[in-house]
């Protein structure tokens, strides 16, 4: 059933492709009409993104320094707010019951463009940036290791230039900014869904960090997934004096991981499945009352994530009898679905995205890049990105699984693309100490700005051609959702999981403040630290 779903889907975008050259969106090859106006509202757009590159340098360092974890960004959260606040946009805070999830909306009217970008951090990634070894801030505190410091920088720089323009030329058209809470813990991008968030949005333009400047469509390789805690609870007993009178909740926990574990042999290539305890009991002479063990099951589509996720709950209520505790109600603590990008909006944005290029690196950016490639062996020491791609990328052939974003819940509610910017060095492992070194340098901030770019130029695309909003619609609802079509994966009880990373938060943030970036003070954040960019080793 679910191969089947997947394949026809995958058959019907075939098909597309083969379609008739008359009812096919423009190829990305294809100049499209002249359009005097739009041409010379782009030149300007582009200028005036350039212009602003002080600011967008400040708002990615600014971001880095604060170095949050997911459902705790209150400072980014802050922040974000004020500078929209003080550039004209609406903006409705705390939305969909999650306290650092805001929409901020300016201008009236169709259409009504959505720009997203994550804002959450990576546990125990703190690091110094432009620093080619680990050198953490805080030992053990978390950090940008992934990079999401930056997109909001780049939609923000994008929408001001855009607006100017909009306002001076009365173009009707809304922009509407909203931050990916808790990416990493795949915790709110449905819950947005379900709060209705998107149900009059015409387009989203979403933005990832990536290595290099690029877009796609179609079905992208990687993975939905759900993430589940199972929780148990026995009785106590002196561990020693009488552990018969006991239950071990611990027993449950760790019976659940060995059945998980044999029956990995028999999953799918493509599945992915990871686990931590999270309350392994109290202390050794006690027999554990509470055990609890947090999973992720990953999969290529729906239907083998749901899959899946029943054979987890099966080994769970297994693993519960055996110890003899019970299994208490499951908490999905997050969902994502496989993502899958539209065909007429990702060729409007490579065709801008041609225009940009990839951001001239200077010497010093591919010292560092290679240093650290260097420092982590297994990398190529190839430096930087300097190249476009050769071709818009479409649906992927053979999905092997991999990582996941829960903007693919967006993707399958309107026409959704994410943009790939070049703030990154390549060759990194993710999610690591290692992809937050460039990412409050040079670096990232060339790779914001040239991102903004061809975000900007995107927006005012789609506010002058209406015919491409009509056309991405058609690619949504004849194509895409022919199909497959939306059921989210969080049920009807589940709600967002907001007091996640709040211990390590308040663990951690004290020593954090003294680090936040101080832009009245300090040109840049590496000024700030005292760090001669780029430090390598000799
Ligand atoms: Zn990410």
């Amino acid at each position: 059933m679910s191969v089947r779903a997947s394949v026809a889907t995958f058959a019907v975008a075939a098909l597309f492709v083969a379609a008739p050259l008359a009812q096919r969106a423009p190829t990305p090859t294809a100049p499209p009409p002249a359009n005097p106006r739009l041409e010379a509202l782009k030149k300007e757009v582009l200028a005036d993104v350039e212009s602003r590159k002080v600011f967008t340098q400040q708002m990615v360092d600014q971001i880095f320094s604060y170095g949050e974890l997911g459902f705790q960004e209150f400072e980014t959260h802050r922040y974000l707010v004020d500078i929209l606040k003080a550039n004209g946009f609406a903006v409705e805070e705390g939305i969909a019951g999650i306290p650092t999830a805001f929409i901020a909306t300016w201008g009236s009217g169709k259409p009504i463009i959505a720009l997203g970008s994550d804002i959450d951090g990576i546990p125990q990634a703190s690091q110094k940036p432009g620093v080619a070894w680990h050198e953490p801030l805080i030992e053990g505190a978390p950090g940008h290791g992934e990079g999401h410091n930056s997109g909001q920088a780049l939609n923000i720089t994008a929408a001001l230039a855009v607006k100017k323009i909009m306002e001076r030329e009365k173009l009707p058209g809304t922009i509407r900014i909203w931050p990916g809470t808790a990416e990493e813990l795949v915790g709110t991008k449905a819950y947005f869904i379900r709060a209705g968030l998107f149900k009059d949005v015409d387009v989203a333009l979403f933005t990832h960090v990536s290595d290099g400047l690029d877009v796609s469509w179609g079905a992208r390789s990687g993975t939905g997934l759900v993430s589940v805690q199972y929780s148990f609870q026995g009785e106590t007993a002196h561990a020693a004096g009488s552990p018969w009178r006991g239950r071990s909740a611990l027993d449950a926990v760790e019976l659940m991981d060995i059945g998980w574990n044999f029956r990995r042999e028999h999953l799918r290539l493509s599945q992915r499945s990871h686990n931590v305890i999270v309350d392994g009991g109290d202390q050794p002479n006690v027999v554990p009352r509470t055990a609890s063990v947090w999973y992720y099951f990953r999969e290529i589509d729906y239907p083998h994530i749901k899959e899946m996720w029943e054979t987890g709950d099966t080994i769970a209520k297994a693993a519960a009898m055996m110890a003899g505790v019970d299994l208490l109600p499951t908490k999905v603590l997050g969902a994502a679905w496989p993502q899958h990008f539209n065909k007429v909006v990702a060729e409007t944005t490579w065709a801008n995205i041609q225009r940009v290029g990839m951001p001239q690196w200077d010497e010093d950016d591919q010292t560092l890049a290679k240093a650290l490639q260097k420092e982590l062996k297994n990398a190529r020491a190839e430096g930087l990105t300097t190249k476009l791609g050769e071709q818009l990328q479409g649906p992927v052939r053979e999905n092997t699984g991999g990582g996941s974003d829960d903007i693919g819940d967006v993707s399958w509610n309107l026409p959704t693309v994410t943009l790939r910017y070049p703030a990154n060095i390549p060759g990194l492992p993710g999610h690591n100490w290692a992809n937050a070194i460039a990412m409050a340098t040079p670096i990232a901030h060339k790779g914001v700005t040239a991102g903004a770019k061809v975000q900007a130029m995107t927006i005012l695309d789609l506010v002058m051609r209406p015919e491409l909003v009509q056309q991405a619609w058609t690619y949504f609802r004849d194509v895409q959702t022919k199909e497959t079509k939306y059921e989210p994966l969080i049920r009807q009880q589940d709600v967002p999981a907001i007091w996640l990373n709040k211990n390590t938060m308040d663990k951690y943030r004290p020593e954090m403040k003294k680090y936040y970036y101080d832009p009245t003070k300090y040109k840049t954040y590496l000024e700030q630290l005292g760090i001669k960019y780029p430090m390598v080793k000799k």
